[in-house]
């Protein structure tokens, strides 16, 4: 295992829309930039690579302006601990300490997965998820597939599975057909929003789209044989091969949280809190993108530009799109308004519905704590490999008790790291280096 040190003037986390866009602009003045993702390609996720798709175009212009101006891209390696001024990184090859003088979280978000009878069974995944695993090259032709849970990620999701070859069987949207028309309505103020999701619907034509429609359980035996929805028509079961079935996503705070920025709960999850400029509370520190909260692939380009400008030191470009940023959050504003979380969706699960799949947690053990802290040192929900990114979200919307107050604290390492590596780092801890 070897260890390197790098330095750079703007260090960017994470390679999706926001990171990608934040490296462009900060390397456009000539500083030195590193940008470094747990991924082996960059795209984050909506620009992740298809095995059977082309780069999307705006992808393609922004890799262009990077490879142009020398950022030093660093593959398939994850910050695991950060201190003042360095994050340590874990690569296959060992460790990398990334010194910086400005840095920018670019960490995206994850899906919402909440539990419910039987969605632990191969054959269920989230609908992100299960195109993410397509994408990989996952095989899916011929397989019948349902789409469900709440957002326009289904209709992507959904786009993503019938372009791989799935039938997909209909796609069950558990906001009500009222809701989903007003979101439909209040589109065009996004041109571009309005154009993609009429582009998919057409491309989705003869799949059935269900409002007010909920997946209540996944029935098989070693894998998944029948869903069954509770929708406007009453219950119904389908047989499917497949279930992808996610909530919306939920930000990447860890990494923040554990420099010490401040965070601030929107619902039941944190997000990363910052000022007009995307400062977080810790001086050098910016942020942008689905870190500050869920508002899709444009608001995290233009954030990512706004935080690279500032990021090297130059604010006048950041203030010349600060009105599109304005214009790109509010539809945040309006998806979270949209698809609200139908209460019946959180009183799915039995109580022997495993709720931490890490640990084998089940409601049953975890009904009756104080607060998610207590909950998690008396059955070890959240302290698997996943450490808590999808139980305690999942938690947090099952249990009011179990909503984490921002700004608790998070230890290292924030993924599941070598031995090699926690030696690393904390043998540096009490020589008094940094992390
Ligand atoms: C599974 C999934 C699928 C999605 N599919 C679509 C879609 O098809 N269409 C659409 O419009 N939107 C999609 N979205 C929404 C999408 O996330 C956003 O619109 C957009 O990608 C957000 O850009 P971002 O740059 O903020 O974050 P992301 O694109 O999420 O990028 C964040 C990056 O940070 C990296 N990262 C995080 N923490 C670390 C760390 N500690 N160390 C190293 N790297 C780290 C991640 O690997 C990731 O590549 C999807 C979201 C998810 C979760």
């Amino acid at each position: 295992m070897t260890e390197s040190v790098r330095h750079f003037d703007v260090l960017v986390v994470g390679a999706g829309p926001a990171g990608l866009n934040a490296a462009a602009a900060a390397a456009s003045h000539g500083v030195r930039v590193g940008l470094i993702d747990a991924q082996p390609r960059p795209g984050g996720q909506v620009w992740r690579h298809d095995v059977a798709a082309p780069q999307p175009s705006p992808a393609v212009g922004v890799l262009a302006t990077i490879s142009q101006h020398g950022v030093e891209w660093i593959a398939q390696a994850q910050v695991v601990q950060a201190g003042p001024e360095c994050l340590l990184a874990e690569t296959a090859q060992g460790t990398l300490r990334l010194h910086y003088r400005a840095l920018v979280l670019a960490t995206g978000a994850r899906e919402l997965l909440l539990p419910f009878p039987g969605w632990t069974l191969p054959g269920v995944t989230g609908a992100g998820g299960a195109q993410a695993l397509v994408k990989q090259g996952w095989p899916m032709i011929g397989k019948r597939a349902v789409v469900a849970g709440s957002g326009p990620l289904l209709l992507a999701a959904a786009l993503t599975l019938k372009r791989h070859g799935a039938q997909v069987l209909g796609i069950h949207e558990q906001a009500s057909s009222a809701a989903v028309r007003g979101f439909a309505l209040r589109l065009p103020r996004w041109p571009g929003k309005a154009a993609q999701a009429l582009g998919m619907k057409l491309q989705l034509a003869g799949i059935p789209y269900r409002g007010g429609s909920v997946v209540v359980a996944a029935h098989g035996d070693a894998r998944l044989r029948e869903v069954e929805i509770d929708g406007p028509r009453g219950r119904e079961r389908i047989a499917c091969d497949h279930l992808a079935v996610g909530y919306g996503l939920v930000p990447n705070t860890e990494l923040a949280e554990s420099l010490g920025c401040r965070l601030e709960l929107a619902g039941a999850h944190p997000a990363v809190a910052v000022d007009a400029e995307l400062r977080t509370s810790v001086e050098h520190v910016f942020a942008a993108g689905e870190a500050l909260g869920i508002g899709g692939r444009d608001c995290a380009q233009v954030e990512g530009a706004i935080a690279g400008h500032l990021a090297a030191g130059h604010s006048g470009p950041a203030r010349a799109v600060q009105r599109k940023r304005r214009h790109a959050r509010a539809f945040a504003g309006l998806l979270a308004r949209s698809f609200v979380l139908d209460p019946r969706i959180r009183s799915l699960a039995d109580a022997d519905t495993v709720v931490c799949r890490c640990e084998d947690v089940t409601l049953r053990q975890l009904q009756g704590f104080a607060s998610a802290r207590d909950a998690r040192l008396a059955t070890r929900c959240g302290m698997g490999a996943c450490q808590g990114r999808i139980c305690g979200a999942a938690l947090a919307e099952l249990d009011p008790a179990c909503v984490e107050s921002p700004g608790a604290g998070r230890r290292p390492p924030l993924f599941p790291a070598r031995l090699a590596t926690l030696a690393e780092s904390f043998s540096n801890h009490s020589q008094g280096a940094t992390p």
